[in-house]
């Protein structure tokens, strides 16, 4: 029988990509509730997704920072039955924490972090009744290892994921199933609401030092980055479908085999020198091991071409 999901931040990225495919899912086994913040933007969902609107697709209102809208979207979903969740909005933020207000960083874990668990609060005990339910959450790589410059973002990933391990053991209990989409770099809005943000930054506050460093390190290598390693919102959205499809959903999925080695780093040094080495090295030495790495992607970009494996996928 056909699930009901329910996607929040779909008015772009990963989110609109995301409804859009498993709104033309050729089996039809999803009716899409793809939401947005501000209905204003929901154009080019509407255009992407075509003559489906309406059938395997709706529209409706909803701003994770708010309780109230929560409440009434899932009100008007028929007996309030979300199989599959999918936990999707999010902010980013970057620059020395110096010339950055404690409002702002608020706001990231009140969206990022927060908004989740405000979704939970309203959509957890249905799934609990129910025994049945898939809870999908877009986290990042960034929330397994920190990054220079994203300090806070960071942080409010790894909430979600500690969140998410403690209520992953409850969720077993009650037969629910709880997966983290991990993805590396993706070329979305976000990175360019990101990249201008910082571009704007006011760097007074910090020192001379670090304000260069953020500029001249940071900065400049950033595009770079999104470059060699980004992925697209449809790559991103075809491995968490697969991943809502698949019969043993994973707790973690990376979606990004180029970044893999980079996390798995941490668990290979339990004093947890040796990743914090690494990203200094490839910072700092960029001139030589910085480029090495890139040449490394690149080589192994040409060579992971293989697709990935989830196992059995359910019909
Ligand atoms: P995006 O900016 O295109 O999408 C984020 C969406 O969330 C936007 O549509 C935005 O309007 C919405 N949103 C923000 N605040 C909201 C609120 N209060 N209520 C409802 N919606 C709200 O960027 P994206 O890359 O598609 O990001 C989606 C998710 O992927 C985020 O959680 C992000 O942290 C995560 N992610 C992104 C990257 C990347 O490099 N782009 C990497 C890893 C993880």
């Amino acid at each position: 029988s056909r699930r009901n999901v329910l996607i929040t931040g779909c008015s772009s990225g990963i989110g609109l990509a995301l409804a859009v495919k498993m709104a033309k899912d050729e089996e039809r086994r999803f009716k899409v509730y793809a939401t947005m913040r501000n209905l204003a933007k929901k154009g080019p969902l509407e255009e992407a997704v075509g003559r489906r609107l309406g059938k395997t697709l709706e529209i409706k209102q909803l701003d994770v920072c708010d309780e109230q809208s929560i409440k009434t979207c899932v009100n008007s979903i028929p007996d309030r039955r979300i199989d599959v969740l999918v936990s999707n909005a999010g902010m980013g933020l970057i620059g020395p924490i110096e010339c950055q207000t404690i409002d702002e960083m608020k706001t990231v874990m009140d969206t990022n972090f927060f908004g989740l668990v405000r979704l939970l609060k309203e959509i957890l005990p249905d799934m609990k009744r129910r025994k049945s339910g898939h809870i999908v959450i877009i986290s990042s790589v960034m929330g397994i290892q920190g990054i220079l410059f994203n300090d806070v973002y960071a942080a409010s990933k790894f909430a979600v994921e500690g969140f998410c391990e403690s209520l992953a053991i409850q969720a077993l209990k009650f037969k629910l199933q709880l997966s983290l989409i991990e993805p590396g770099p993706v070329i979305t809005e976000f990175e360019k609401k990101v990249f201008e943000d910082g571009m704007k930054m006011d760097l007074s506050a910090a020192d001379k030092e670090t304000a260069e460093m953020f500029t001249n390190i940071y900065l400049k290598n950033y595009k770079q980055i999104f470059q060699s390693l980004g992925q697209s919102a449809e790559d991103v959205a075809e491995h968490t479908v697969k991943v809502i499809l698949s019969e043993n959903p994973p707790f973690r999925h990376q979606t990004n085999t180029l970044y893999t080695p980079m996390t798995t780093l941490k668990y290979a040094d339990p004093n947890g020198d040796l990743p914090i080495d690494i990203f200094y090295k490839m910072v700092f030495h960029h001139d030589k091991i910085f480029s090495a790495s890139l040449n490394f992607i690149k080589l192994l970009r040409w060579r992971s071409r293989r697709s990935f494996d989830l196992g059995k996928v359910s019909q």
